[in-house]
Order: structure tokens, then C-alpha cells, then sequence
């Protein structure tokens, strides 16, 4: 012990007289009525009432005899109040400070275990797992029916793309390569943390030996402050969908892909890939056949090799859920 501690005197009441407020290390016996000190009964001084202790030595928590439970210091061989030894026994429990005011949460308390009564949630798994049943029954379980193909119609679409400029932002460590028209302008990218005082409380630790000493307590308190960083807003060159060209029914009954025409380069004489230029993107396909019993109509995308297998007029078995809708993979 370097430092020069200063040690207070915890306090104790006498059971056998009654007599409150003794003290923990000037009173190893009580004053009134001699009876020995009770280690278990310690405690800490109201807040402005603490007696020093004064030239205190500290040697250790005391120990509990074995025979008479008196609490002797660490240096004395042999019990102050019956002479029993020091050998094999215990130090005296250490108090803890509850009137101290409680430090600031260091971490939010983890979440209450719940402790409901999770009956209502065994009936709500089992009245959903009826409907989850039900539900597969309904849409799984199919009847035959007889239909008639009453129209079929095809649809075919090309997308037409154009290299055009995009204008877009980004941090300035993951602008794409080939952006042009580069400007920069300082934004708030995130927030640190950084320390921004302590927050302090006193805190009082029982020795063990009648006395007690304060500790100040801290704990760093922190603030946020953005972090800036450059944002680019830039151009890039960039292929964009700006039409398409569709052929369907109304212009062949046999399915074809449109024409798409000159696109840009071509007639231009510009290269592939110049501002301007066109090029053709991705294309979609969409075949159906409108099938009915006479009572219900049913609308079917299939494949184009399925479609071209049922004429206008055809009659083919049709499998039907129970909630109404068609099961169009029946259809081969
Ligand atoms: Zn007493
Ligand atoms: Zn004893």
C-alpha cells in the first residue's frame, strides 16, 4: 500500500444490549454490555456520518472464530474473546454498499424470459397447421374435367436498348471507371465515437476488518461526430431499354420475332457502343390458350411447344382444383 488510504469505520448494533451505531474496529466488544462484536451484523454509515479510522493499519479481512463467531483481526493468533486458534477458519463476509447510488447501466438489462402462460400458443400452432392442411388439400387435391380450347394467342417483345448518360453519386472510393463529368463535395459518410468526459460515482468497499474505504468509480462517456467523406456525382455510359418492338396474334398465327428494324448504329455509321447507338436487349414470350367447359373459362400460359399442340376448337382433359383454378401443367 503505497498510497495513503483513508479507512472509516463500518458500524454495528449490539444484539445483546440493543445499543446501534458501534464501531466496526474501535468496538471489537460492545461498551455497554461486553458482548462480542457480530461480524454478520456490519454496516455502512448513513451518507455524512462516517467515523475515520484513524492510523488504522490494514492486515486483512478478519477471521470468524470457529467457536464463539467473533471477528478477530488477521494478525492475532489466537481469538480475542474465547482464545480459540486461528487455524482453519474463514475470513468474515464482506458487506456490500447497497445505499451507494447505483452506477449508470452499463448495458441495457438483457430481455425478461418470458414467462407467460404459452398455452393459447400450442392451440394457435395447431389451428394454423389445420389451415396450413386444409389449404394444400385444397389446392393439390384436382378433378378431371372435359375443356375446349376457345382461343389461343401468342405475344413475342424485343427490348431495344440505346447507350445513353447516366448521372448517378457514389463515395468517390467506388465510382466505376469509365465515369466522366467527375464532381466532388464533402457529405457525412458515418459517425464515430469519441470520449466525451466520465461519468463518476463514490463507491464504498467493505475490508473486512470494521472498516471501510471509498473508491471513485468512472466510466467514459462517449458522443457521436460525423465522419465526412467526398461524394462523386459523375456521368457513365450506360445501355437503358428505351423501346421495344412486339409482334403477336394479330399479325401471324405462327409465331414469329418482330423485326427490329435499323437500329441506330447501323444507319448512323457509328460503332456499337457510342453515345446514340442502339443494340437489342433482352426478349419475352407469352403463349396462351383460353380453355372452357361451357360453364367455366380457364386462361392458361403454357410453353410455346404445348401451345402449338392445341388447335383452336381441340378438346383435352383438364385437371381442376377444388378452389377453381385450372392446373395448367396438366396440360402436354
Ligand atoms: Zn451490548
Ligand atoms: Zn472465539
Amino acid at each position: 500500500m503505497s498510497e495513503q488510504e483513508i479507512y472509516y469505520e463500518m458500524l454495528w448494533d449490539c444484539a445483546q444490549c440493543n445499543t446501534k451505531g458501534l464501531l466496526g474496529d474501535s468496538h471489537r466488544h460492545c461498551p455497554t454490555c461486553g458482548a462480542a462484536q457480530d461480524p454478520t451484523k456490519r454496516y455502512f454509515p448513513k451518507e455524512g456520518e462516517e467515523v475515520e479510522a484513524k492510523n488504522h493499519q490494514f492486515v486483512g479481512a478478519d477471521w470468524s472464530c470457529a467457536y464463539c463467531s467473533s471477528p478477530n483481526s488477521r494478525a492475532a493468533a489466537h481469538c480475542t474473546n474465547c482464545g480459540a486458534g486461528q487455524d482453519g477458519t474463514k475470513p468474515v463476509a464482506l458487506v456490500v454498499d447497497t445505499d451507494a447510488a447505483p452506477p449508470e447501466p452499463v448495458a441495457a438489462p438483457a430481455a425478461k424470459p418470458p414467462q407467460r402462460n404459452l398455452g393459447w400458443l400450442r392451440w394457435a400452432i395447431a389451428a394454423l397447421a389445420l389451415v396450413v392442411i386444409g389449404m394444400v388439400f385444397l389446392f393439390t387435391s384436382t378433378k378431371d374435367t372435359t375443356a375446349t380450347v376457345a382461343q389461343r394467342s401468342w405475344a413475342r417483345e424485343i427490348q431495344i436498348e440505346q447507350m445513353g448518360r447516366v448521372s448517378d453519386s457514389a463515395w468517390c472510393d467506388s465510382v466505376p471507371g469509365d465515369a466522366y463529368g467527375i464532381s466532388r463535395s464533402r457529405e457525412q459518410r458515418s459517425t464515430r465515437q469519441v470520449p466525451d468526459g466520465q461519468d463518476c460515482h463514490t463507491e464504498r468497499v467493505d475490508k473486512g476488518d470494521g472498516t471501510f474505504v471509498k473508491r471513485q468509480e468512472c466510466t467514459t462517456r462517449y458522443r457521436d461526430v460525423p465522419v465526412y467523406d467526398d461524394r462523386c456525382s459523375y456521368s457513365v455510359n450506360r445501355w437503358r431499354t428505351v423501346r421495344s418492338v412486339k409482334a403477336g396474334t394479330q399479325d401471324s398465327l405462327v409465331p414469329m420475332w418482330p423485326g427490329v428494324g435499323n437500329l441506330n448504329a447501323n444507319f448512323l455509321g457509328g460503332s456499337v457502343g457510342a453515345l446514340g447507338s442502339e443494340r437489342q436487349g433482352p426478349r419475352s414470350e407469352r403463349y396462351e390458350l383460353v380453355l372452357t367447359n361451357g360453364k367455366k373459362t380457364w386462361t392458361c400460359n403454357v410453353p410455346e411447344s404445348v401451345w402449338s399442340k392445341y388447335q383452336d376448337g381441340a378438346t383435352t382433359d383438364l385437371k381442376v382444383r377444388l378452389t377453381g383454378g385450372a392446373d395448367c401443367a396438366s396440360l402436354k
